[in-house]
């Protein structure tokens, strides 16, 4: 077995623990195997491992594995979900490759995924990015705007809003990880009391994946963990 396929069996006792430990159904939380820096070669090893389920960060390289995969292991029937920021100009290869976006956070962006979601493929799949930390620096939309844009999303054709998706702010102690991930599933709570087909909430990290499942978690998104330590060194 490869390094990776262990580091799979090993992260998937790890979700097992955390959703018995709080008393939650087992398979109530999704693991997405974040690829993004890692060669194509990493992706197939965890695919032929069972992982289905992919999130890239950057669009060119994230389009390129999409493609690639298909041609070369159409079989494995992958889903592919964008977690990076988006920027306007870069929606078009987001809404034509992926599966999902986690990381819709204006109605800019939303209008312009649908407009250019392909007629013959199904609705796009979005959460709303959430700033529950409340830092300016951070993308994500503000609680007051969420409902707004949840609006919009309901009203466009091609895509289906699922639920919501946070990166905290990097603290290490549980107590203040839990709070945070608190906050954001009690807001999708009230979204789901509004609007249909909400049942995904995007939280949790390799560094805070227990307080995330503790909290509510339904999709923890998993990088360093499966495929070691990220090189940035040619970004
Ligand atoms: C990189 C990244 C992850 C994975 O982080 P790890 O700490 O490596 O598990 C998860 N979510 C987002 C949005 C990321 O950018």
């Amino acid at each position: 077995m490869s390094n990776i396929q262990q580091n799979i069996e090993h992260i998937s006792s790890l979700i097992h623990s955390a959703q018995q430990k709080c008393g939650r159904a087992p398979d109530s939380v999704q693991l997405l195997a974040v690829s993004k820096t890692k060669p194509l070669e990493d992706v197939i090893q965890a695919a032929k491992a069972g992982q289905v389920a992919f999130g890239e960060n950057y669009v060119q390289e994230g389009v390129d594995k999409v493609q690639q995969i298909q041609q070369i292991a159409p079989e494995f029937n992958l889903d592919w979900h964008f977690i990076g920021p988006i920027q306007s100009n870069k929606t078009k290869p987001v809404a034509e490759n992926f599966d999902w976006v986690h990381t819709v956070d204006r109605s800019k962006i939303a209008q312009r995924l649908n407009d250019q979601r392909p007629a013959d493929k199904e609705p796009l799949q979005v959460l709303i990015q959430v700033n529950t930390s409340g830092e300016s620096s951070k993308s994500g939309a503000t609680e007051a705007e969420v409902f707004e844009l949840a609006e919009l999303i309901s009203s466009l054709p091609n895509l289906t809003l699922r639920g919501l998706m946070s990166i905290p702010a990097n603290v290490t102690d549980y107590q203040s990880q839990l709070e945070a991930f608190q906050q954001l599933a009690q807001m999708k709570e009230k979204l789901s009391e509004k609007f249909d087909h909400i049942d995904t909430l995007s939280m949790g990290m390799t560094g805070d994946m227990e307080a995330a499942i503790e909290a509510g978690s339904t999709m923890v998104r998993i990088g360093t963990a499966i495929f070691g330590a990220r090189d940035y060194s040619n970004r």
